[in-house]
């Protein structure tokens, strides 16, 4: 045959017009129908491969113990020791609840939802994502604020199963055992002060919608993307067993614990009146009632029985922040100009400069970021191409005043 006349059998382009062609037994496909072929089989496989995607089977003996899974959110996340316990204590629980074998002895582990409070950029979804890494369950993220009460613009509450199946390739018995974060649950507190008559729709219509799915029930779930026909089957999920961790800055909060705490100090109570009360950080004393006066419905508060908070980051964590995790922001600039082989240096003056910024411009450590992409900024585009592979570069304190101080940054910051 010659090779002008080879064409895809599937396509029908000839040989000169794909970039490559694949020969078979009785004909030929091109790599571009090759891919597309492909695409449509992973497509069709995945729902159909229930309990055979991907491996979330566990064994009590295989699974980290809280020391170690402390250890390893060590490693990525600075300070916030309480938080970290505590969550190291209820995924291991989580996992024990998992193994448990319902007949034993008719003691039955319930599982202990989490309710994460503190400010925000101090490390909330950082806990979150990294714990996600280390897990052997499926794990999904989401934000509360997307959801309205069902029949109302935005998502109903039930897609956050609807993510978890995805995560978990659409096993429903791995999906029944995930673990979900919800972020910013304060957005979706009651709006108690507002008088207004119309329908609280993104706020205690949502609670309501989330304690169903809190308290364990069998879920509806439609089918990715909405139910487009009404012989479109739902997904039965039930949710006994999934594990929420929910996340959320509640600003004003300390005003409610400073008012609570008050009214204890001048009543008889002499325990109160004789602590000492640390004034500057005073989400460490947050109890559930708080939440309630925060506009959480008690039901829900009910269903989040572990209750912990992270600290603000004081200049010293900010520090540390800089330079101590794995993949901390100074690792992550040596390592980019070591790829083009330039030996970058920080000198410990400019490194107190960026924090020193990140507090004035009271940006937190999401701060610490676009101050150092707007001071590495010059160098990231010259460096390449002006400095040769062995050569080492110093940042100092004067570049680094230098580039900041013309910046936008700066200019916000003076008009804010
Ligand atoms: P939150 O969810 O509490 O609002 P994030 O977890 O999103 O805050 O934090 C924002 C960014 O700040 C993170 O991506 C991380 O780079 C940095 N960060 C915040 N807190 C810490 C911390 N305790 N340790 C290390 N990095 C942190």
């Amino acid at each position: 045959m010659a090779t002008s006349k080879r064409v895809c059998s599937f396509c029908g382009r000839p040989e000169k017009d794909v970039p490559m062609l694949l020969t078979g037994l009785t004909g030929y496909i091109c790599s571009d129908c090759a891919k597309a072929a492909f695409q449509i089989v992973e497509q069709e496989l995945k729902p159909k491969s229930k309990g055979k995607g991907k491996d979330f089977d566990l064994k009590l003996s295989e699974v980290p113990k809280p020391h170690d899974i402390k250890a390893y959110l060590d490693q990525y996340v600075i300070g916030q020791d309480d938080a970290k316990r505590y969550l190291a204590v209820s995924v291991y629980n989580h996992y024990k609840r998992l193994a448990q074998k319902t007949s034993d002895d008719g003691v039955e582990i319930e599982k202990s939802n989490i309710i994460m409070v503190g400010p925000t950029g101090t490390g909330k979804t950082l806990l979150a994502r990294t714990i996600a890494r280390l897990l052997k369950v499926p794990f999904t993220i989401v934000d509360a604020t997307v959801f309205t009460e069902a029949g109302y613009v935005g998502e109903d509450v039930e897609s956050i199963l609807s993510r978890l199946l995805q995560v978990a390739d659409w096993d429903v018995k791995a999906t029944e055992r995930g673990i979900v974060f919800v972020d910013e649950i304060d957005k979706i507190a009651r709006k108690s002060d507002n008088p207004s008559i119309t329908r609280d729709v993104s706020g205690e219509g949502v609670q309501q919608g989330l304690l169903k799915l809190l308290e364990g029930s069998i879920v509806n779930v439609p089918p990715k993307g909405g139910r487009k026909h009404p012989d479109q089957e739902y997904t039965q999920v039930d949710t006994h067993n999934i594990l929420f961790i929910c996340g959320g800055a509640f600003d004003g909060i300390e005003k409610k614990i400073a008012q609570r705490m008050n009214t204890h100090v001048v009543g008889f109570n002499s325990v109160q009146n004789t602590r000492h009360i640390d004034k500057q950080n005073l989400m460490k004393y947050i109890v559930p009632q708080d939440l309630k006066s925060f506009g959480l419905i008690p039901e829900i508060i009910g269903r989040l029985p572990v209750l912990t908070y992270l600290n603000p980051l004081d200049r010293e964590t900010l520090h540390r922040i800089l330079l101590e995790p794995k993949n901390s922001l100074v690792k992550q600039q040596v390592k980019l100009f070591a790829m083009d082989g330039i030996e970058l240096e920080f000198t410990p003056e400019v490194i107190d400069y960026i924090v020193d910024k990140a507090v004035e411009y009271k940006l937190g450590a999401r701060g610490l970021r676009s101050i150092m992409e707007t001071l590495m900024m010059q160098l990231q585009f010259d460096a390449p191409s002006t400095k040769k592979r062995g050569e080492k570069l110093v940042i100092t304190k004067e570049y680094a005043q230098s580039q900041l101080e013309n910046s936008l940054l700066q200019e916000s910051n003076e008009v804010a």
